[in-house]
């Protein structure tokens, strides 16, 4: 309904202007929306703002901790219909002062289930979606394409390079926010155009990585690297209002500050930006590949029940036989563990990085065993049979399939878990 209300110029018989615009002088247009102070009424007053957009756009937030509390919020206020949130921790007792989401009863249940609940209840207009686990290795690439950014609300760098590696290869923007006493800081992030977080890593930052990349398959029981924090509320509060803010300006299309670093000194007050150029030692932007603008065979394969024969089928009905299956550039699977004192050797089945040292641990010596890794699949691994899952593929992931010779590749979708998520 849109109702139309012709306002008098003072000199009273203004002529009509030429053709009919809907808000041509002398008219002022009301739609119906505006007549009823709905919940999104003041949002609306907002000059470029479109409640429809937000309502129809999805935003992944990695993390529910501190800044995940706050960006979950600000994003169900702001009526934006699709949250997927990750994160692998429970609730604990000293979360509990920076954390809008949750309360004193929440302690002990799972952080992202919990926001998405609150968020739900804040605004029955917003889904949200949990995803339980490590972001390293739970999040599909299926669900970051299909949203609009990523907000990378995270505690430790392992993590922060990992969603950057996974927002590089589809080419996604990213908007990281960081903590630190008092102060607070924003990343923008459109790679491969702009800088990544890696970019920004310090050479020893980036060489504790690697190290933890290249002997730490298996997970140490430790806090990232990075570690607990000091944090308030107050930062967390600051920095995802402006990761936010940023976010609503690039789902509208608005000038973002892609490549830039913006954040506050909290105890001195000074507000600061500027930009992080792309380095020329940046790990991603050397070698990672953006797979943007590549076709996606969508197929109706699931994670947790579509075996690895049925996933090499796919490949092969489009590449031929001989394809197979490449986890380069994604993860590592290991397939195996052995002891090279003991003769021993053990199948197991899990993604590099996920599987602690204390479960690799050999019997008779109980140290930590070498494990097999893989990031090719051929079939002829004894594997078939396994489910993507259980390979460690997360669902609605986009995995590659790579021709006998080498030469033609294709990406494929578990688009079958489509459903889970939209
Ligand atoms: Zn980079
Ligand atoms: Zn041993």
């Amino acid at each position: 309904m849109a109702i139309e209300i012709k306002v008098l110029d003072k000199r009273g018989d203004d002529p009509e202007p030429s053709g009919s615009a809907p808000n041509a002088y002398g008219k002022i247009q009301i739609r119906g929306e505006d007549l009823v102070e709905d919940r999104y009424h003041r949002l609306r007053l907002i000059k470029w703002w479109d409640q429809e957009l937000l309502a129809n756009t999805t935003v992944v937030v990695a993390g529910a901790g501190a800044l995940g509390n706050e960006a979950i919020k600000n994003l169900a206020l702001l009526g934006v219909g699709r949250l997927i949130v990750c994160d692998m921790d429970g609730i604990e007792t000293s979360n509990l002062t920076r954390s809008v989401l949750f309360r004193q009863h929440d302690v002990g249940r799972q952080k992202a289930e919990v926001a998405c609940e609150r968020a739900m209840e804040m605004n029955p207009d917003t889904v949200a979606i949990p995803v339980q686990g490590d972001l390293r290795y739970s999040i599909g690439l299926g669900v970051i394409r299909r949203s609009a950014v990523v907000l990378g609300c995270l505690d430790n760098i392992a993590a922060r390079v990992y969603l950057s590696r996974h927002c590089y290869r589809l080419g996604k923007p990213s908007i990281d926010a960081g903590l630190d006493t008092v102060s607070c800081d924003v990343y923008t992030f459109t790679p491969p155009v702009s800088s990544c977080y890696e970019c920004r890593l310090k050479e020893a930052d980036r060489k504790e990585f690697r190290r933890r990349q290249s002997c730490l398959k298996l997970a140490r029981d430790e806090t990232g690297f990075g570690g607990k924090v000091p944090t308030s509320p107050t930062s967390a509060a600051i920095a995802s209002g402006i990761q936010t803010q940023i976010a609503v300006r690039l789902i509208h299309g608005l000038r973002i500050p892609a490549g830039r670093r913006l954040g506050l000194y909290g105890i001195s007050d000074v507000f600061f930006d500027y930009e992080i150029g792309i380095s020329e030692d940046c790990p991603a932007h050397g070698w990672l590949e953006c797979l943007e603008g590549q076709e996606i065979h969508e197929t109706q394969l699931c994670a947790a029940t579509s075996t690895l024969d049925e996933l090499l089928g796919e490949i092969r009905a489009r590449l031929g036989e001989g394809a197979i299956l490449s986890l380069d550039g994604d993860r590592e699977v290991i397939v195996g563990l052995s002891c090279a004192a003991c003769d021993q050797r053990r199948d197991v089945l899990a993604v590099a990085g996920d599987l602690s040292e204390d479960d690799a641990r050999c019997e008779s010596c109980h140290e930590p065993m070498a494990p097999d890794l893989r990031s090719q699949f051929d079939g002829t691994e004894g594997l078939g049979h396994k489910t993507l899952a259980e390979l460690g593929l997360p669902s609605l992931h986009i995995i590659k399939g790579v021709d006998a010779e080498g030469d033609q590749e294709q990406l494929f979708e578990l688009t079958g878990d489509l459903s889970l998520f939209f």
